[in-house]
């Protein structure tokens, strides 16, 4: 074989994946045991010393995560990554080793409705904090760090509206600041967009999403790019100063551009515990073998279905950032060009009691809190995923009272038309 590297179709099926080295089984066993036996009493002393890699016990690492690790990994372009039991999970593993008590994090305004919360109210359990910000306003931005500042957060295709997030430009800004940027790519994922290309530090995913692909399982992951110097200043002593948990060791040191990865399970995945299981992994890896394909035919069903949606006397505006006549057209065509994702909202002439009356009456759409599957989904996020916000704040996030957000599938787009259609003609008289 040449040196060429593989494409993205080929990495998405086999990338971390050989075949069984005990039984030649060509698809990833699911490795279904908490414990791995030690070969004697100094490989047990190595592994717990973090001298040797390998398996002790599956709280921290197992053969079937460890295969959707280097998978995502891979397709992200980082040189690591760990698995987590859900997104949220993931956003809690990517800031836990970068905060202490007292320091704060600088977030998007517009995010998934769920991570809104944990930003705004959870978070202060630890100390935490963060300063939401319009990340269309880089001088705004910069502006919110202080010396207490440890990492930037947002999405690269923003819950719900679909928005696009001009990732080189945040990253700069991150850069000035000295702290890493963590990108949330769950509605782009890997294919039409990779965060770290852009500069970002670290990626986030709800692997519940389109990277499971069909709503079985939940999962997420913390991916690493490796590049960012953690021993640049003294804001990061988790991974730039001695651990007590690890004889004084210093993770940055000893593990260089790894050091975040093996902090995570070390430190991450061992004491909160958040731990993927294998069955999920091998749903999950399942899924991946089929994203390209799957996300082609996502975003084209999208943009059929946004074109006619905006041609329609009963719809007042869509958001969908793939058509002409959106603000983030110019952004779309240079930093996603594979297309703009499959999740807009659209605001019903009628408001808010249209739009309860629309996502009653749908068909082939489901009414759920959920997105990314291979089936349409619809909610009304003001009433549901963003109830909890203020006004202010589902209007920022672009979760107004008379927007419905779709989530669009993969089914024959003619039907997802009809189906609107005959739901529109219920909601608007
Ligand atoms: C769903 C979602 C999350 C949370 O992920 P869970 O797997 O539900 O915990 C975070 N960010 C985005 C963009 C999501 O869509």
């Amino acid at each position: 074989m040449t040196d060429t590297p593989y494409g993205f179709d080929t990495l998405q099926i086999h990338a971390g994946a050989r075949p069984d080295p005990a039984t030649g089984a060509r698809q990833t066993p699911i490795y279904q045991t908490t414990a791995y036996v030690f070969r004697d009493a100094d490989h047990a002393a190595a592994l717990f010393n973090l001298q040797e890699v390998g398996f002790i016990y599956s709280r921290l690492t197992n053969p079937t995560v460890a295969v959707l690790q280097e998978r995502v990994a891979t397709l992200e372009g980082g040189v690591g990554a760990v698995a987590c039991s859900s997104g949220h999970a993931a956003q809690i593993m990517a800031l836990f080793p970068l905060m202490r008590p007292g320091d704060n994090v600088i977030v998007s305004t517009r995010l998934y409705g769920g991570s809104i919360t944990q930003f705004s109210h959870t978070i202060e359990r630890f100390g935490w904090s963060a300063t939401f910000v319009d990340f269309d306003d880089l001088d705004a931005i910069a502006a919110a760090g202080d010396e207490n500042t440890k990492a930037i957060f947002c999405e690269s295709i923003s819950n719900p509206g679909g928005y696009l997030t001009d990732i080189p430009a945040v990253a700069a800004v991150a850069e000035g600041l000295g702290v890493p940027l963590i990108v949330d790519n769950t509605l782009a994922t890997p294919y039409l967009c990779q965060p770290i290309s852009q500069g970002a530090t670290l990626v986030v995913h709800s692997t519940t999403k389109y990277l499971t692909g069909n709503g079985t399982v939940m999962g997420g992951v913390v991916v690493d790019s490796g590049n960012f110097d953690w021993s640049a200043s003294d804001k990061f002593p988790s991974l730039s100063q001695p651990e007590p948990a690890y004889h004084g060791m210093t993770f940055h040191e000893t593990f260089g551009s790894l050091a975040f990865t093996f902090h995570g399970i070390a430190i991450g995945l061992r004491d909160l515990g958040m731990t993927l299981n294998p069955q999920a992994a091998h749903y999950t890896l399942m899924g991946i073998e089929t994203l390209s394909l799957r996300m082609e035919r996502h975003v084209e069903n999208a943009m059929t279905v946004a074109t006619w949606l905006e041609n329609d006397p009963r719809v007042d505006f869509v958001t969908y950032a793939g058509l002409p006549s959106s603000p983030y057209r110019d952004r779309a065509k240079a930093l996603y060009p594979k297309g703009a994702g499959a999740i807009f909202t659209f605001a019903v002439k009628g408001g808010y009691a249209a739009c309860v009356k629309l996502v009653d009456s749908v068909e082939i759409f489901s009414h759920v809190a959920n997105l990314g599957d291979t089936r349409s989904l619809i909610i009304h996020a003001a009433s549901t995923t963003h109830r909890q916000l203020t006004a202010d704040q589902q209007e920022a996030a672009g979760a107004s009272a008379n927007v419905v957000r779709l989530s669009i599938g993969t089914e024959t787009a003619d039907d997802l038309i009809r189906d609107l259609d005959q739901a529109l003609a219920v909601a608007v008289k």
